[in-house]
């Protein structure tokens, strides 16, 4: 099995022929639907790289999807040369992006050198920094064959794209479940050893206490300048401030979510590890949704919480394909017994209890027994 993860890096605008990019974009949208188009005074070189990569490209579907519409912004497939600190190199020779791991006198150590996707003169190229997250992949074993430039927001970025063929591990009868349910008890993981028993349980919950505050505060100054703005105060410094304070704010929340999901998809993946564990995913579904509904979350907070609850098991799933962790979603409902599926209720302090077999256990630890009784079925 082939696993891919993808790192985006934001390019120095003033190094950027914003311009030049999108047009690029025009061409990658057209070479999507068969046309090589030659334009006169762009460079022969990037052209020629475009269509060549582009082929291989298509073969290797490392995005997938084609743009639906014609001229929808398409990032641009580049070949990538790797040059590795012995000095041996893979890929083709004139590729656009090279990644340069020689460190010795004559170079700089660990450089990204993008030629001519940057701006349309001949020759032109920029050096980047090495992300240490390319290090890390290429010391797993994984290799980078391809990369994108784009634009998003408008914003330069080039996409590099990690290759590394895995065959999934042999579970050692451990199993991690991982909870994807309600934000708002965070999501829930669990271990059950190989007798299945429960061996560990723990919620993983961000800090909805500041992230409300923050985004109260937010919902307010926007108010306020609503205010402002109907009385004719729009473009006033003090106007201007509150629009810069908005703007940290929820800078600071998309921050703080991001880094979140990012650490504890990871956190949990190396718990796997570690186990040799096989992973269950009880992925987010309409109950939870609706959960979220019945506690009244401003709507603008409940999109951003179902975003980063998707952006979590979208981490979680390549990283887990990246390091050969066997994994598999399923249905653990809480609201149903594990033991004789018969309709569970509700107590008001979150038990809940079969009036059928006498089961009973905290709602949030339900699904963990979901896993412990499929086994004695089997
Ligand atoms: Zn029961």
């Amino acid at each position: 099995m082939t696993a891919r993860r993808t790192i985006l890096i934001e390019l120095p605008k003033d190094k950027c022929d914003v311009d030049y990019i999108r047009r690029l974009m025009s061409l990658t949208n057209l070479a999507y639907r068969e046309y090589e188009t030659w334009i006169p005074d762009l460079p022969k070189t990037i052209q020629h790289q475009l269509y060549s990569s582009f082929k291989n490209f298509l073969e290797s579907l490392v995005f997938g999807s084609a743009p639906k519409r014609w001229f929808a912004e398409a990032w641009v497939p580049l070949k990538v040369l790797r040059i590795y600190a012995n000095g041996s190199m893979k890929g083709d020779k004139s590729a656009p992006v090279v990644l340069d791991f020689r460190s010795n006198a004559n170079f700089k150590s660990n450089v990204i050198r993008l030629r001519q996707v940057c701006r349309s003169e001949p020759g032109y190229s920029i050096e980047l920094t090495m992300p240490k997250w390319v290090i890390e992949r290429i010391k797993e074993g994984g290799d980078i064959k391809y990369a994108m430039i784009g634009l998003k927001n408008d914003k330069p970025y080039l996409a590099l794209i990690a290759e590394r063929v895995v065959k999934p591990y042999v579970p050692s009868g451990y199993r991690l479940v991982v909870d994807v349910n309600a934000w708002s008890n965070g999501v829930a993981y669990g271990i059950i050893n190989p007798n299945n028993r429960i061996a560990e349980y723990s919620p993983l919950r961000p800090n909805l206490r500041l992230i409300d505050t923050w985004y109260h505060r937010a919902e307010d100054l926007h108010k306020r300048l609503g205010k402002l703005r109907r009385l004719g105060f729009g473009s006033t410094l003090e106007a201007e401030k509150m629009r810069m304070r908005i703007n940290t704010l929820r800078r600071k929340i998309y921050a703080y979510l991001r880094d979140f999901v990012q650490k504890k998809s990871h956190e949990l993946v190396m718990k796997a590890i570690r186990l040799r564990a096989e992973v269950l995913i009880d992925d987010m579904i309409e109950e939870s949704r609706r959960e979220l509904l019945e506690e009244k979350i401003p709507s603008g907070l409940r999109k951003l919480y179902l975003m980063y609850t998707r952006r979590f098991v979208k981490l979680l799933t390549t990283q887990l394909q990246w390091y050969g962790v066997p994994y598999r979603f399923e249905r653990l409902p809480s609201t149903i017994c594990p033991i004789c599926r018969h309709e569970l209720t509700q107590l008001p302090d979150r038990t809940m209890v079969c009036t059928n077999c006498g089961f009973k256990a905290p709602r949030d630890l339900v699904p963990m027994y979901w896993v412990g009784s499929h086994e004695l079925d089997n």
